[in-house]
Parts: structure tokens; sequence; C-alpha cells
């Protein structure tokens, strides 16, 4: 099975930007590595041997196989649409209180940096659009400033879907104590909420003649989607849809982070479909290895058929 890897889209050297019809694509990194969770961890209801049968493909971009540990990387998409900058999710942030996840409390990354060698300046930023509210989505939303949490992109629209907005303010949800989400809404959500730079959607919502955002509930309750469509080429931005190629085999494997079990299935299959009919490319937020692929049907799942030629890590 070792022709079964499948090799990058295009034959040259790797680069860190790609242009889908008017509008180009670049990988911005806040970090990558091993998220410290076995695969049974973060899939609970996947087999050993499914990640067996398909360790071709996910070793070691997505799978430490010494280790037996989840490989994932940490990215926003930057987008020049229609003359606007773009951010697709902001990662987990700097200095932020995180004590469910010690990996990620008080990070002091440069993501500002890998930012701005792709040519952005914050104040550069139109528009971000978190996918979810999702502590690792919303992360550099803001950051902190002479000890108060400000927006971290002066001058955007930030999007954000009305379910999330609503399912994760601590004032409807009385679960969150302890939770990966702790502290989120406070120091991540509501900042913005009071700069009065939020723009609250549901169902969809047009971004310009590109890109369309789409409710694609289950991960959470608004967990969405970014369609692009321009010219002959089609790509989606799928948030936390999938985390790692083994949901593109088996895509009735839930992240333990699904809030809805059967909705997040039923619209993992949906939106996978739509993507290998339309040999969109599929960007995850967190997918390791080339970041972003294209898939196609394959019995009643799916296969990889090809990666994005952005750099592996
Ligand atoms: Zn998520």
């Amino acid at each position: 099975m070792a022709d079964a890897r499948p090799k990058p889209l295009e034959e040259s050297l790797p680069v860190n930007e790609i242009t889908l019809g008017n509008v180009t694509v670049a990988r911005i990194e806040e970090m990558h590595g091993p998220i410290g969770m076995t695969p049974q961890q973060f899939f609970p209801t996947s087999p050993e041997d499914v990640w067996k049968q398909h360790r071709d493909v996910l070793v070691p971009d997505h799978l430490d196989a010494v280790d037996n540990i989840v490989q994932v990387a940490m990215q926003t998409w930057l987008l020049r649409s229609e003359g606007r900058t773009i951010v697709i999710d902001t990662g987990v942030g700097n200095d932020k209180t995180r004590p469910a996840v010690p990996a990620w409390d008080h990070l002091s990354l440069d993501y500002l940096g890998a930012l701005a060698a792709a040519g952005v300046a914050p104040a550069d930023v139109d528009l971000v659009v978190n996918t979810h509210l999702h502590v690792d989505h919303v992360g550099w939303n803001t950051r902190l400033v002479d000890g108060a949490w400000v927006p971290t992109f002066p001058n955007a629209t930030y999007l954000m879907p009305r379910a999330d907005v609503e399912f994760w303010n601590p004032a409807n949800n009385a679960n969150l104590t302890g939770g990966v989400n702790e502290n989120v809404f406070e120091d991540s959500v509501a900042p913005v909420l009071a700069a009065g730079q939020v723009q609250v959607w549901e169902g969809s919502h047009a971004i310009d003649a590109n890109l369309t955002l789409e409710a694609a509930p289950g991960h959470t309750p608004g967990s969405s989607v970014v369609r692009l469509a321009s010219g002959t080429d089609r790509a989606l931005f799928v948030g936390d849809l999938i985390h790692t190629p083994l949901q593109v085999f088996a895509p009735d494997h839930n992240s333990c982070f699904c809030e809805d079990a059967g909705q997040a299935r039923t619209t993992r299959r949906a939106l996978l479909g739509w993507a290998a009919d339309q040999r969109a490319l599929v960007l995850p937020a967190h997918l390791s290895g080339h970041g972003a692929l294209e898939i196609e049907r394959s019995g009643d799942a799916f296969a990889v058929s090809g990666w994005a030629p952005f750099p592996r890590y």
C-alpha cells in the first residue's frame, strides 16, 4: 500500500500562499505538534485497527507512531478577496488563563510575527471569521494591553455565529467551569462585543462574491464553514469538521470535543460529500502536514486524493 500515500497537488516547491480563483489563501501557523492525546482519547469511538489500516497516510504528519499521539496544527487562514484582508479562526492566543489545558495556559507565541511575515499588520485586517467559539479558534481575537483585553484587529468586523455566541456565554451555560472553554467568552469574545466590532449571523452570510459563511452545526451549536467559489475553483474552510484524515476515511468518528454526536456526523458526511463532488480543497483549522487536502468518494466514505502544496509541518 506504499503507493496509496497521496501526492501533493502540485509538483512545484511548497509555497505558503495559493491562489483559488480571485482569492489568495495563506497558511499562518500559531504552533504545531503532538496534542497529548492518543487516537482513542481524541476520537473515542475510533477503533485502533482503522488507524492501523490508514497508517501510510497518517504517519508521521498526523500520528506519531512511536508515542501513539495525534499530531495537529494551530493555524489560521489568511485570505485576500475583493481587496479585503480576511482571517479565518484565530488560534489559542497569548497570555490567556486556561486551567483545563496547561499546554495553552499563558502562551507567548509569535503569531503576530507570522502574520507580519505574510505582509499583514493587525490594523490591516478587515474581517475576522470565527468558524465557532471554541478556545482554539478565538484566542487572537484579543490581546492583553496594560492589563485589559482589547481586540487584536482594531479595524476588523468579527463575524460570529449567533448560536455559539449564546451557547458559550457563561450567563446561559452553567457547565463551562473546568472545561476547555472556561474564561474564553470573558477574555476573547466579550471584549470584542463591548468594542462594537462583532457582527452576529445565522443561517448563511454572504461575505462577498467569492465567499459564503454557512451554518454547519454539530461540533458546536454554531459551527460553520466558509465556502469559496471563484472562477472554476472551489474550497471549503471547515473549522473543526475534521481534525485528521482519519475522519475522511471514517467520517462517523467524532472528536471528543463535538457537542452533538449525531448532528456532527450528519454535517461531516454532507459537507465532505459536497467537497468530493466539487473537487473542492478542504482546509481544516488543525490539519497538520500539508494543512489542506482534496478528497474523493470511496465506497460509503471518502479517501484522500491529494494534499495542498503548503509546506509540511
Ligand atoms: Zn472546536
